[in-house]
């Protein structure tokens, strides 16, 4: 249910905020969609309203030819409604497809402009000093026996990896530490599906088609691989109207993401930086409007907490209107220092999808009742439903906290540290050394 009504009432303020994120979106072609649907609603009714009126002439008394006469009418109205009502069913389908594109509005807060107008809202740590030639993650995997990109280039081709020995033990490390922790903020652990509907990818902002298209599709089906937890949780409460009472919904989900990473390029596609396949977990709040930019906070403090633990060097950026997608109203992306890269790389993304999401979901909420006095008790009396926000933030992509952790805690002689949070959850080990 997107609100076609308030985009065409708010169209200079929804151009603009298209100008702002560089969007791509047809506001002309979907305002004119919408207005042809409006006159072929109205056409629609009024032919049902007609039929009506025909069928209660046939109730009264009448000459056999008057009735004839209004049985053919009768015929010929319903065949005419048949027609019109598939071209607006149709007519809705190419709306709500063309109308995929159009952005969600923009926190007033966030800068105007493109990759380098994000502002900072804060930098923890600096980098760490190294009195010894550094390798990168590439060559400490190597080194150290925990990566192997040839044979996965082999058997799947570029972009995917085998973690071997302690590699192993630390990705599961990194994943169960972060659930522990995010469960004690109160987020309820799920693993999903990683095979969805390609309909369920579309209502959450994400492209299923096309030649730029980031989600690998399955063949002869209408189903995707996930390129994040964030659609199969989205879609969980979908066409649903939750209790106020149950709100808030927080997750944390376990899931592999792929992705096709077309049209990506440049030197951080090496190694794990850029890979098809990675495991994530995500964490997913389904809230009250009122409440989705105190919770946006609450995701990002959670992820701050988390990489400051972890004792990453890492600055938070309040992300320009340009680098926000589709979905998010607003969105804080986490870079962390990646000494074998030489720069700051995204480790992590925090957005406030307010409505957007929901409407096309389908996911609302009953405010509760105001207590009830007097006559008007009932249903009838009932609050109308409202669509709830979204939120998602990563809690742990997996390569690059591993791109993190190797680089940043490597050793003159060849080892690296294990942080002391995750050497609990990988029975004790505290140091990957060469295995010769
Ligand atoms: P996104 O869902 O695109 O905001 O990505 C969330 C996080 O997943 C990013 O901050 C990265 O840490 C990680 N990530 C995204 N794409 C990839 C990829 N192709 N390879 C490895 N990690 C990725």
């Amino acid at each position: 249910a997107i609100d076609f009504k308030w985009i065409r009432d708010n169209k200079e303020a929804v151009e603009i905020n298209i100008r702002n994120r560089n969007s791509n979106a047809n506001l002309e072609a979907v305002l004119q969609l919408y207005e042809n649907m409006v006159n072929l609603q109205k056409e629609v009714e009024r032919l049902r309203e007609e039929r009506n009126n025909v069928a209660k002439k046939m109730k009264g008394k009448l000459e056999p030819s008057e009735r004839e006469r209004l049985v053919e009418e009768g015929k010929n109205l319903k065949e005419s409604l048949v027609t019109l009502e598939e071209d607006l069913v149709k007519l809705k389908d190419e709306l709500q497809h063309v109308a995929q594109s159009i952005p969600n509005m923009t926190h007033p807060d966030v800068p105007v402009g493109g990759e380098d107008s994000s502002a900072i809202r804060q930098e923890v740590g600096s980098p760490r000093e190294f009195s010894f030639p550094i390798k990168d993650h590439l060559q400490l995997g190597k080194d150290l026996d925990l990566i192997d990109f040839d044979s996965a280039a082999e058997v799947s081709g570029s972009k995917f990896f085998y973690l071997k020995n302690e590699a192993v033990l630390l990705e599961m490390a990194l994943l169960n530490w972060t659930l522990s922790q995010v469960m004690k903020k109160g987020y309820t652990p799920l693993t999903t599906p990683e095979i969805v509907r390609s309909s369920i990818v579309e209502k959450c902002g994400f492209q299923p088609r096309g030649d730029n298209t980031q989600v690998y599709s399955i063949d002869g089906t209408d189903q995707c691989l996930i390129g994040t937890a964030e659609i199969p949780v989205g879609g969980i409460h979908m066409d649903s109207i939750l209790l106020e009472s149950a709100l808030p919904l927080k997750y944390i989900a376990f899931s592999h993401c792929f992705r096709t990473e077309a049209g990506a390029a440049g030197a951080a596609t090496k190694g794990l930086y850029r890979v098809h396949q990675f495991s994530k977990a995500e964490m997913f709040v389904i809230c009250q409007p009122e409440d989705s930019e105190s919770f946006h906070q609450e995701l990002i403090q959670i992820e701050e907490d988390l990489f400051t633990s972890l004792g990453l060097h890492f600055k938070t950026l309040d992300m320009a209107t340009a680098d926000l997608g589709a979905p998010a109203y607003r969105k804080f992306d986490i870079e962390a220092w990646m000494p074998g890269l030489g720069r700051f790389g995204e480790i992590s993304s925090a957005s406030n999808c307010t409505d957007y999401q929901s409407r096309r979901l389908g996911i609302r909420y009953r405010p509760s009742e105001p207590p009830q006095t007097g006559p008007k008790k009932g249903k009838a009396n009932l609050p109308a439903t409202k669509f709830v926000h979204t939120l998602n933030a990563t809690a742990c992509a997996v390569p690059r906290m591993m791109v993190c952790l190797l680089e940043n805690y490597q050793q003159e002689d060849g080892s690296v540290v294990i942080p002391e949070p995750l050497r609990p959850f990988m029975g004790g080990i505290e140091l990957i050394k060469p295995k010769h």
